[in-house]
């Protein structure tokens, strides 16, 4: 059905040109082009019953019409006296011609849809959509009407007309349905001609009903296939890699060994199970991808460091990438202290380096004589040339998306082999929802906090109440901790927003005169943002003001004092991420959530589940179920978002099976699976990064 669209009676090049526009070009595409709503043009009203500003079907019988010009003299407009049994309105129609004025004689019966609208005298349609009836035609009952999304000059009118001609070529052309026969028996599915036919012309208000609801069988078809769709262009993803070389990274261990009995502490059993799997991987001659999950804390940075040593050991460079220049300075630290009694060179690839330093350190990534390499995004800049890189480890994945990461990759390839990557995250996210978001990436989970931390405790508290928090504050910087302030993004514009939070910094100031306060907003540049945390990690602040996101990842062990404000307006993940800023040292953390009240029982459920869970990946599962997947972070940064049928959240029975089917479709069908991807997915996305 990849038949293009001109081959329609009506399509020319304008009609092509818009149609384009909502990315239709072929009769398939056409018949994949999902109403958005339907009208009720099952029953004719009486005009007597007609109230302004329905959308009504009326039927009746043209009284008079004539062509009246316009009391400000430009232009003119045809008007027709309609009435049925019950009462008259008026028909008007302000483009017309010869054609028309013929059709609408008196004594012609019609039927007409249109919006109800108040005119000088009585109710009037405007521009209505009619059809002639014959004197005993009267009891022909049409569907419900569907309304497309369209583009400006493309009319529904047309939209439809062209939908109908789409479906008379499905009489002799088959739409290929590329789901299995079982698979449709299984889930009582209906055939995807059938699905599209009930959605394009639905015949009961049940029906109706059940679409507009999204809760119709033949909707969980098209979600079916449209998620599958997902999963396979990952999947593809996955296999493209697969395809590659990579380093085998096979040794005896011996520094990874060292590292280990050097430690003060021992892997959880958690972190050698994850340590184990990405051992085997990097042993593979195929680049690994694979996704680190573990909670804020859970000990992901140890991982990073053995998986670098193994890397190392076998004569191949590493880079670690971090967000910001903060957390890479942070990573460098911990490295360079783990790594000390180790001959490994260094180099830390900082905005703050001299010109001479700079080229210096280039030299030595490019020679080869640096092995561990640090820094931000700049990592893969045009100059920064690598020896034999064979891992690539980025933290805090979510900063970068799939494209970044795919480039990056490429930049690695030296002599046909691709460096192994190692994508690690804080964001927890439920396992049916990861294997759908991250299909293109093998996943390992740390489920188990090192011992002997101390749950945050956490307790709510409504901003009547701010000034006890206040003097919680003074209390606890007095005895030398540090406390953060978070007010997040609650209006829509950036700068009301920043006004909050600088009015609550001056505030603050007068109140507690004795505390040194910084302020950190997203108007300020980078440099400076950085220079407010890094004077907060180096204690001289003792409270810090913040509107965004405090940066993800970093690390103040002083700090046990965490204040969001706002929290009911926040969800479940965020206020979890916020709540890990604090608790990193040995001693007892608090968060207080401030809100406003009321509060809605969902946002009363949402505050207690903070304030009564600790582990990030049931607070993600709660999440899902109180909110909804396109909310739950994680699923957001993996950029599974722009469904057009599916809903994570509705649809998350389905996905379990979606990964079953994907696997067996890839493995019996390739050429469909593409097809399939083809079909619901932008073709531009499919293989960005990956031409070569
Ligand atoms: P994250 O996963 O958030 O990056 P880190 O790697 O920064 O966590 O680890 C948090 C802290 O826990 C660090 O100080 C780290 O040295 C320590 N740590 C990591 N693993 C263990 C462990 N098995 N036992 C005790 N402490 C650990
Ligand atoms: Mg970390």
């Amino acid at each position: 059905m990849s038949i293009s669209i001109t081959q329609l009676q009506g399509v020319g090049a304008k009609t092509a040109a818009h149609l384009k526009r909502l990315n239709i070009t072929t009769i398939e595409e056409l018949l994949f082009h999902l109403p958005i709503r339907y009208e009720d043009r099952s029953h004719v009203k009486p005009i007597a019953h007609l109230a302004v500003g329905d959308n009504a079907l009326i039927e009746g019988t043209i009284q008079a019409s004539e062509i009246k010009s316009h009391k400000s003299g430009r232009g003119r407009s045809l008007i027709c006296l309609f009435s049925d049994s019950s009462g008259s309105m008026m028909l008007r129609f302000f483009h017309f011609n010869q054609k028309l004025v013929a059709s609408l004689k008196p004594g012609t019966h019609l039927r007409c849809f249109g919006e109800v609208r108040q005119g000088y005298h009585c109710l009037e349609l405007i521009h209505p959509e009619f059809k002639q009836l014959n004197a005993n035609e009267t009891l022909f009952i049409e569907h419900f009407t569907a309304i497309y999304p369209t583009t400006e000059g493309l009319y529904q009118t047309t939209l439809r007309t062209l939908i109908q001609q789409a479906f008379n070529y499905l009489t002799t052309n088959e739409i290929i349905d590329y789901l299995p026969p079982e698979i449709l028996t299984e889930r009582q599915f209906p055939t995807l001609a059938d699905a599209l036919q009930i959605i394009h012309y639905p015949t009961t208000e049940a029906i109706v009903k059940q679409l507009q609801e999204k809760q119709h069988i033949a909707l969980h078809r098209l979600a079916f296939e449209e998620l599958l769709a997902h999963h396979l262009s990952l999947r593809v993803l996955h296999q493209y890699a697969q395809h590659r070389q990579a380093p085998q990274l096979n040794n005896n261990g011996h520094l990874v060994q060292t590292l280990l009995t050097q430690l003060s502490f021992n892997l959880t059993s958690a972190q050698q199970r994850v340590y184990a799997e990405i051992a085997a991987d990097l042993r593979q001659p195929h680049p690994m991808q694979r996704l680190l999950q573990g909670d804020v804390g859970s000990g992901k940075t140890v991982i990073a460091a053995l998986s670098a040593l193994q890397a190392i050991e076998s004569g191949y460079q590493v880079a670690v990438m971090s967000p910001t220049e903060l957390l890479s300075e942070q990573h460098k630290n911990t490295f360079v202290q783990w790594l000390s009694t180790f001959e490994i060179s260094i180099s830390w690839l900082t905005g703050q380096l001299t010109k001479k330093q700079r080229t210096t350190t280039l030299n030595d990534i490019v020679s080869g004589s640096s092995a561990l390499i640090l820094g931000t995004h700049a990592l893969f800049q045009k100059e920064v040339e690598f020896n034999r890189l064979g891992l690539v480890i980025i933290d805090e994945q979510h900063r970068f998306g799939v494209h970044q990461r795919l480039a990056l990759h490429d930049k690695g390839n030296q002599n046909g082999l691709y460096p192994h990557q190692l994508i690690m995250t804080a964001t927890p996210i439920p396992r049916t929802l990861a294997m759908t978001a991250y299909a293109n990436l093998d996943i390992s989970v740390i489920d188990e906090l090192p011992p002997g931390r101390t749950p945050v405790n956490t307790a709510i508290i409504p901003n009547s109440r701010r000034e006890e928090v206040v003097e919680r504050i003074k209390q606890v910087c007095q005895q030398g901790r540090q406390a953060y302030w978070v007010c997040p993004l609650i209006e829509e514009s950036e700068t009301l927003q920043l006004q909050a939070a600088s009015e609550i910094a001056e505030q603050l100031r007068l109140s507690l005169s004795e505390l040194r306060i910084g302020l950190l907003h997203g108007r300020m540049k980078a440099k400076e943002k950085e220079q407010v945390m890094a004077d907060f990690k180096s204690q001289n602040l003792d409270l810090l003001v913040a509107t965004t996101v405090v940066e993800v990842g970093v690390d103040v062990a002083n700090a046990s004092l965490m204040i969001i404000e706002n929290a009911e307006r926040l969800g479940l993940a965020q206020l979890h991420q916020l709540r890990g800023r604090v608790g990193r040292g040995s001693e007892q953390s608090y968060c207080l959530l401030l809100y406003q009240p009321p509060l809605s029982s969902l946002q009363k459920s949402r505050l207690a589940a903070i304030r009564d869970i600790h582990d990030g990946f049931i607070i993600a599962q709660t999440d899902l179920e109180l909110r909804g997947a396109g909310e739950v972070l994680g699923v957001k940064q993996a950029g599974i978002t722009n469904l057009r049928v599916a809903n994570l959240q509705q649809d998350k029975a389905l996905l379990e099976h979606i990964q079953i089917v994907g696997k067996i479709l890839l493995e019996t069908q390739p050429d469909n699976c593409q097809r399939l991807i083809d079909r619901w997915i932008q073709k531009n996305w499919k293989y960005v990064g990956l031409t070569h």
